[in-house]
């Protein structure tokens, strides 16, 4: 309900001019409450990726709870077909969330992080292509002479494709990151599915080249988005490091949060449409020259998970079937 649907319950007739303070008090309580409750759904994005840094966390730890778990080495198991091919689905593929992450994981499927003994840093931009900000990411990155990922919004494609056709002519990756930035866990597999084809058809229309790489708005998923991401052969990539620059903390807060959080591997989130990102433009030439002058090259992500480590060699052979004990004669 929006703040203007509040007031609406809450305006009764005026009797006196206590009943109106008291009247004043409620609307601006709850138009307070509103904003708050907007500034909660706007920090989602924050928040869900420590949800999903935990998530990657207990899939390591889950051997102990005498359920069947499905670890990485477990999931050698699976046919050896389905093993380390980008373009098709993993079959068969688990339905608990975690096991799911557990498998993509297995398969360099689904990254919060590249190689963490690597001096790479991958830059992503999402929720452009914006006519005002995207052309300047571009024109400092081609004035450092560096790559970067751009998760782009399919709605945004099909306005300015001319903006997402530059960005791969520039050499960088172009990503998908849903048609119009819902949250997917709240839609039906057909909804999700739709959101994601629209807007691989829409990049694929601007330059060719149908993406490999997704990344769920507000970093959020559930068992169903990484279903039909995997069905669709997707990607999913998530950060490591952000600054939230979105939320407008200042030029140097930006630059200092990246800094603070950048590694080796590291996935930075910045932003390039979606809102005012000026502060962004602004801290970006110091974050590159910063964080080259401490030995990091900028890849784009299909770099990076090329660089990946080869998988363990226990999840490159099938397990062997648990042993039988065969009656007494
Ligand atoms: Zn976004």
């Amino acid at each position: 309900m929006g703040i203007e649907g509040i007031e609406s319950q809450v305006v009764y007739p005026r009797r006196s001019a206590r009943r109106i303070n008291r009247t004043s008090l409620v609307v601006t309580l709850c138009a307070i409450l509103g904003l708050l409750g907007s500034l909660m759904l706007t920090m989602t994005e924050n928040l869900s990726s420590i949800k999903l840094n935990n998530a990657s966390i207990t899939t390591d730890t889950t051997g102990t709870s005498g359920q069947t778990t499905l670890t990485s080495a477990a999931a050698s198991a699976l046919p050896k077909s389905s093993l380390v091919n980008a373009q098709s689905p993993i079959v068969p593929f688990p339905t608990l969330l975690w096991q799911q992450i557990a498998v993509l994981q297995a398969h360099n499927r689904f990254l919060y992080t590249g190689n963490r003994y690597l001096p790479e840093i991958a830059l992503t931009f999402d929720d452009g292509p914006n006519p005002y900000y995207t052309p300047q990411v571009l024109a400092i990155l081609k004035q450092f002479g560096i790559k970067a990922t751009f998760f782009c919004v399919g709605r945004q494609v099909a306005r300015y494709p001319d903006l997402v056709k530059q960005e791969y002519a520039d050499g960088n990756l172009v990503g998908n990151h849903s048609w119009s930035h819902p949250n997917l866990a709240l839609l039906s597999g057909s909804e999700i599915v739709s959101q994601i084809n629209l807007t691989s058809d829409a990049i694929q229309q601007a330059i060719g080249v149908r993406p490999t790489f997704f990344r769920p708005p507000y970093g959020v998923i559930n068992a169903r988005v990484l279903a039909e991401a995997n069905l669709l052969s997707l990607t999913t990539i998530i950060w490591n490091d952000e600054a939230l620059d979105w939320t407008t903390p200042g030029t140097d807060v930006i630059v200092s949060r990246i800094l603070n959080l950048a590694a080796d591997g590291a996935i930075i989130l910045l932003h390039d449409g979606g809102g005012d990102r000026s502060q962004t433009i602004a801290a970006l030439p110091t974050i590159i020259t910063s964080l080259q002058a401490r030995g990091f090259q900028f890849v784009t992500l299909q770099q990076m998970l090329k660089d990946m480590p080869d998988l363990p060699a226990s999840t490159q052979t099938p397990v062997s079937e648990p042993t039988t004990v065969s009656p007494t004669p």
